[in-house]
């Protein structure tokens, strides 16, 4: 755990400032829900805060209180750069380093005068001012929960902070059953209902909001899924000509690689989705147990995230990447073989 500067930082919120905060680009559950949590915090310690997300949301999130408000750095460019301009200090929050918002945002990011104040859980972090890093929890937004807590805080949390913090803790835990989901984090749950947050609409808002296309999309993914039972591993692919038949839209692939993890026997699984408009082939990768993806993906697919979920891109032919990605296997016959017991 790395806490850097937070008295300091306390200091520096005791007056009202000008705040924006930052999530990642393609922002999934937990950067919406943590971001919009503590814009709504701040706002009510009295600071005048903006939420710059760097594309577009999925829609299943677009029900989150504040989300309405929020500026889309691609398309609302002069004034995501209006508020950045004006800000005396930038929150970024659910990301390690500022190449993960996308390539215009982050050079605007790096020509920033002020300081930074990262809240955090991937792993090697790059070095910001302020700093709170925890590779341990779950989500950030356990962790912005646990920052409003050491400012004695808690009390401010009302029914749109347990909202946003519920969704971002339910999303990046898989509905509150990966590794990273601890006692801990369910007593944050519990807190969070007790102060609001409705689990079932929440639930039903993210999760069965599917349109007949995403499923057949779904459909198409399960139909190409390759399974490697020498190595415990399974793949999807989906590409350019598959995802517009389905009418895809943002946020359809989400979650669509844990299916490739969820066979019986199956440690580590992948899924490979052709991205045109930006040239690469988009890579999930999950595991169980010992097996880090983040190791795998920075080794060899330019990525990166936790030990059991990270991504990464590749830069050639969809063939040519499952070949690259194939042939790399054997490397790691002993750690897949040896990673999880069960
Ligand atoms: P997903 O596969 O859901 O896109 O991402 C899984 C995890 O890895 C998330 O925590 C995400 O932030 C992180 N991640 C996804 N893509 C990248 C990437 O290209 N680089 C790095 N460093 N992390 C990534
Ligand atoms: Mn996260």
């Amino acid at each position: 755990m790395i806490l850097k500067g937070f008295d300091e930082l306390k200091r520096f919120l005791e007056k009202p400032r000008n705040i924006v905060v930052v999530g990642h680009r393609n922002p999934d559950g937990d950067a919406m829900g943590s971001t919009l949590a503590l814009k709504h915090y701040l706002a009510k310690k009295g600071h005048n805060c903006t939420v710059v997300v760097p594309n577009e949301y999925p829609e299943f999130l677009n029900w989150l209180p504040g989300s309405e408000n929020t500026y889309r750095f691609d398309w609302q460019n002069s004034q995501s750069k209006r508020v950045i301009d004006n800000s005396d200090l930038i929150f970024l929050l659910d990301f390690n380093a500022l190449h993960r918002v996308g390539h215009d945002m982050q050079k605007i990011l790096e020509a920033y005068p002020n300081d930074f104040a990262m809240i955090d859980h991937h792993q090697q972090p790059d070095d910001m001012k302020y700093m709170y890093s925890d590779v341990e929890i779950c989500s950030t937004c356990q962790m912005v929960y646990q920052f409003i807590e050491m400012n004695n805080d808690l009390d401010f949390i009302d029914v749109d902070i347990a909202t946003c913090l519920y969704t971002g803790i339910m999303t990046d835990t898989g509905s509150f059953r990966f590794r990273s989901t601890t006692s801990r984090t369910h007593r944050v749950i519990a807190d969070l209902i007790d102060k609001g947050a409705e689990n079932d609409r929440i639930h039903n808002n993210v999760y069965d909001a599917n349109s007949y296309n995403r499923l057949l999309l779904l459909g198409q993914a399960l139909s190409n899924l390759q399974i490697l039972p020498s190595y415990k591993t399974a793949y999807i692919t989906l590409t350019n000509e598959e995802k517009n038949r389905f009418d895809f839209q943002k946020g359809d692939t989400e979650g669509v690689v844990n299916y490739a993890l969820s066979l019986k026997g199956i440690i580590f699984a992948a899924i490979f989705i052709e991205d045109k408009e930006q040239g690469i082939i988009k890579i999930s990768f999950r595991s169980k147990g010992d097996f880090s993806v983040n190791k795998f993906s920075r080794n060899h697919f330019n990525g990166g995230g936790h030990d059991n979920a990270a991504g990464g891109k590749s830069e050639e032919s969809m063939q040519e990447t499952i070949t690259n990605f194939t042939s790399l296997l054997s490397e790691y016959q002993s750690d897949l073989e040896t990673a999880y017991e069960d």
